[in-house]
């Protein structure tokens, strides 16, 4: 769910939406939030995300002064 237009907050400028594209092997995936401190895997080297609830995240761009703010609205697991 994308958030609906705001005026950024520094400026006052109409944000625009979006997400953050993180780079994953072979190409990129959307961020998300997870509850509590990140933990790497022993094995992987990556973070664990096993049993957490995972929120994608939407964030909006101030296209004037390049704020950003971030929602991590609608369902886990998406
Ligand atoms: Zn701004």
């Amino acid at each position: 769910m994308m958030p609906e237009s705001l005026p950024c907050l520094r400026c006052k400028t109409p944000m625009e939406p979006g997400f953050i594209a993180d780079a994953t092997y072979g190409g990129n995936v959307q961020e998300k939030w997870a509850a509590g401190a990140a933990e790497n895997s022993a094995w992987w080297g990556t973070l664990k995300t096993k049993g957490k609830e995972l929120y994608p995240v939407s964030t909006l761009r101030c296209p004037k002064c390049g704020y950003l703010e971030s929602y991590a609205r609608g369902g886990p697991g998406l």
